[in-house]
């Protein structure tokens, strides 16, 4: 087989430049996916008992850029979710991120801007330095709030303590001196309004783009196909054979339970910072507002081994990555892109931007 474009993975970033290469440019393309579906880990599907899930964890698309907006609306329409979520601390639900609301069913108090103003001012601890996520959540909401909502949810997220991870981790404490209880403040958010996968399989209907190849890791094809360029979207050390070493992640267990009733919980997604081995919980059927007498949810469990999701945020790790990007910068016809290919934790509006860019270049 001959393509213009050999695409590795068929998340955002591969979708993203495989639809543009063949709409815009009338390159031919092949994209192969290790996994058995394609949109990476955006993927939805109808599970057994016929209710829309996410297998890789809670996906809501949120941007800020009317670009990146227009470019996917012409592959989906959008249903409108607002995501909301919901934190349970001394048993009361909350919403995060912190704000007036959340403060007055924490205190049981009403609070005016001005008055939770004063009241981190009374809180905040005097750091002269900042070293660490500890110190940057205690300077800015005291000690009882970090306890409450950083302390632990951090150790189960990360296996470590805020005190033990760079201050880039939290660095932006997104408190809030009014009542918008929506978790993003973006422009444009939603869910496509049949889900994911729908839209991506809109983005790869075309002509020039050959049937994904499914269960096929690139090197497994690599030699039989002749193309002239490769967009590569996987693991970054894995293309280099790892010859730097293993740049490491944190990743996740997906543990799904389908109940016998129509709604489990008040929001899309509720964390236990403080009980339980697991840090959140999804409900599916509020993001996809779905109708069914039945509902499934998914508890999520951070562990040391398992799939790749968030890089570990470590300066020495870093290093390694750079050394694997002086390499790659070196390669005249294969270029890196996404979450994977870029060792970076990227929401999906950004990778998509990325891709966009990427497409200009190649224009
Ligand atoms: C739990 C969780 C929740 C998230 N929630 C949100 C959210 O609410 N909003 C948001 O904007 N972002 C969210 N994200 C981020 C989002 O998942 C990423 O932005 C997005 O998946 C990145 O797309 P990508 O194409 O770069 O990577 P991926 O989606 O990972 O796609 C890469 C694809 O390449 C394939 N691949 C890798 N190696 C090979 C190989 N050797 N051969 C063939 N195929 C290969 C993989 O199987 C994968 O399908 C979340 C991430 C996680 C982990």
């Amino acid at each position: 087989m001959r393509v213009d474009y050999l695409i590795v993975g068929a998340g955002f970033a591969g979708c993203t430049l495989a639809e543009r290469l063949a709409t815009q440019l009338g390159k031919t393309v092949l994209v192969v996916e290790r996994r058995d579906h394609i949109g990476g880990n955006a993927y939805d599907y109808y599970n057994e008992d016929g209710i829309l899930v996410q297998k890789y964890g809670p996906h809501i698309f949120h941007t800020d850029s009317e670009a990146v907006w227009k470019y996917l609306s012409r592959f989906t329409r959008w249903n409108g979710y607002v995501h909301r979520v919901l934190a349970v601390v001394r048993g009361k639900e909350v919403y995060l991120p912190i704000n007036l609301d959340t403060m007055e069913r924490l205190y049981d108090r009403s609070f005016t801007p001005e008055e939770l103003e004063r009241f981190f001012e009374r809180h905040r601890v005097r750091v002269d330095e900042i070293r660490n996520s500890r110190d940057v959540v205690v300077s800015q909401v005291g000690e009882e709030l970090y306890e409450l909502f950083f302390k632990n949810y951090t150790k189960k997220q990360w296996g470590l303590y805020p005190e033990e991870l760079a201050p880039e981790v939290t660095k932006r404490l997104p408190v809030r001196f009014n009542r918008d209880t929506r978790y993003f403040t973006d422009r444009f958010q939603g869910i496509p309004s049949d889900g994911f996968t729908r839209m991506f399989e809109r983005m790869l209907d075309n002509s020039n783009i050959n049937p994904v190849l499914l269960n096929t890791d690139y090197r497994d094809i690599v030699d039989s196909v002749r193309f002239d360029k490769l967009v590569y979207t996987g693991p970054i050390d894995y293309y280099f054979d790892y010859k730097y070493g293993r740049l490491p992640y944190r990743s996740l267990d997906f543990k799904f339970v389908t109940l016998d009733k129509e709604r489990h919980q008040n929001a899309g997604v509720v964390n236990y910072p403080n009980e339980h081995d697991y840090t959140r919980v999804t409900e599916f059927k509020h993001f996809y507002m779905q109708k069914h007498p039945k509902t499934t949810i998914c508890y999520e469990y951070p562990t040391a081994e398992g799939d790749p999701y968030y890089p570990i945020p470590k300066p020495e790790f870093e290093e390694i990555y750079l050394k694997y990007k002086r390499e790659a910068d070196k390669l005249g016809s294969v270029y890196f892109i996404g979450r994977l290919a870029q060792y970076k934790y990227l929401n999906m509006d950004q990778v998509v931007a990325g891709a966009l860019e990427l497409f200009e270049e190649l224009s």
